[in-house]
């Protein structure tokens, strides 16, 4: 393949993926933009765990400020929570029968 044909390919699929995701209702394109800050923040709390635990080069520990952990956790919490609510998932419901389920596990 040469290049020139995997650019042609490039610009035929931007265009069908364009022309999919304008089908999109404006709640579907809310969820999409949620599932995919979600997937940031947990790459930003990824990030944080293994600098706060000395597992990055030093390059990035130099910079790393240790405050952040905290934070990015709750980032995480935040934006799935929001993202539940847009689903109308019952989290607390949903949270107590994981709970239940993972204790009968140990029963
Ligand atoms: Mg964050």
């Amino acid at each position: 393949m040469e290049f020139h044909e995997l650019l042609t390919f490039i610009e035929l699929e931007e265009n069908r993926i364009k022309n999919y995701f304008d089908s999109y209702s404006d709640t579907e394109k809310q969820i999409l933009g949620q599932t995919v800050k979600l997937t940031e923040e947990l790459g930003e709390l990824c990030n944080e765990i293994l600098a706060h635990n000395s597992l990055q080069r030093k390059q990035k520990l130099e910079i790393h400020n240790k405050e952040n952990l905290p934070e990015e956790f709750a980032d995480v919490i935040i934006t799935a929570l929001i993202l539940a609510k847009t689903l109308d998932v019952d989290i607390i419901k949903a949270l107590e029968k994981k709970i239940e389920k993972v204790n009968k596990r140990y029963e």
